[in-house]
């Protein structure tokens, strides 16, 4: 039986302060989750000041798909590392919408943050109308094979993001059923690259996740956690979140 331990990721997003870093570090502090890997994506400028802590993680919310050189604004995966995180989110919907990000891109992020030892939360999801003209899967398919056909070893070293963009930030969350579905698509689907790894990469969820809902989506077999948004910048909601993956 394949055990992988849940990740419950928060992406701030461009939002926050100086207050809410201490705010969230108290409150993550008090908890006690062994359960589930607990995981902060403030805006980069935050992650210093986070006090180091074994009750969460830090991560970024994306990187430069460059080593070094003259890229300016661009953040370097070594510099996300060296700021902190251990993680860093690729190819989130906003990036690829609001940023042009094609799967090139996200394949050339996923290899940096892979060769500086961030491992990359790598985000994958159809938009409303690929859902409804049910090209869910197909859609799918294609990005993944994009970053992981020809590249199969990036897999042991990814955690896969499933977020459909329709649900992102809308309150409209995809059912327990829904998500369960697609999940496992995504898994057989990638264990054509690598059965080993397929089971063994944890695959969460994003979109409108609350402390409501958690719990049921969670309980999935093949949901391995949240990747939460909105629902992550009120420190007790985001708790509550975390404790749920415990049970
Ligand atoms: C996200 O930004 O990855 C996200 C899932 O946002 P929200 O939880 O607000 O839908």
């Amino acid at each position: 039986m394949t055990q992988r331990r849940p990740l419950i990721a928060a992406n701030w997003k461009m939002n926050g302060s100086v207050e809410l870093v201490e705010q969230a570090s108290a409150s993550l502090n008090s908890l006690a989750v062994s359960a589930a890997e607990i995981l902060i994506c403030p805006p980069v400028i935050f992650l210093s000041q986070f006090p180091k802590s074994d009750k969460y993680k830090l991560g970024g919310q994306n990187v430069s798909s460059e080593r070094s050189g003259a890229f300016t604004g661009e953040i370097s995966a070594d510099m996300l590392r060296a700021a902190g995180a251990e993680y860093v989110i690729i190819g989130h919907s906003e990036r690829r919408a609001l940023f042009a990000e094609t799967d090139a891109v996200v394949l050339a992020k996923t290899k940096q943050a892979i060769s500086a030892k961030l491992t990359p939360i790598v985000c994958f999801g159809e938009t409303l109308i690929e859902r409804q003209q049910e090209k869910t899967m197909q859609v799918l398919a294609q990005h993944l094979d994009a970053v992981y056909a020809a590249h199969p070893e990036l897999l042991r070293h990814s955690v896969i993001a499933y977020e459909p963009v329709w649900a992102i930030g809308t309150g409209e969350t995809a059912t327990p059923e829904q998500a369960q579905q697609v999940h496992a698509f995504i898994r057989s689907h990638l264990s054509q690259y690598d059965k080993e790894a397929a089971l063994q990469v944890r695959i969460i969820y994003g979109g409108s996740v609350n402390a409501e809902n958690c719990a049921a989506l969670f309980a999935q077999p093949d949901i391995d956690g949240g990747l939460v948004g909105g629902a992550s910048l009120k420190p007790a909601e985001f708790a509550a979140i975390c404790l749920s993956a415990q049970d």
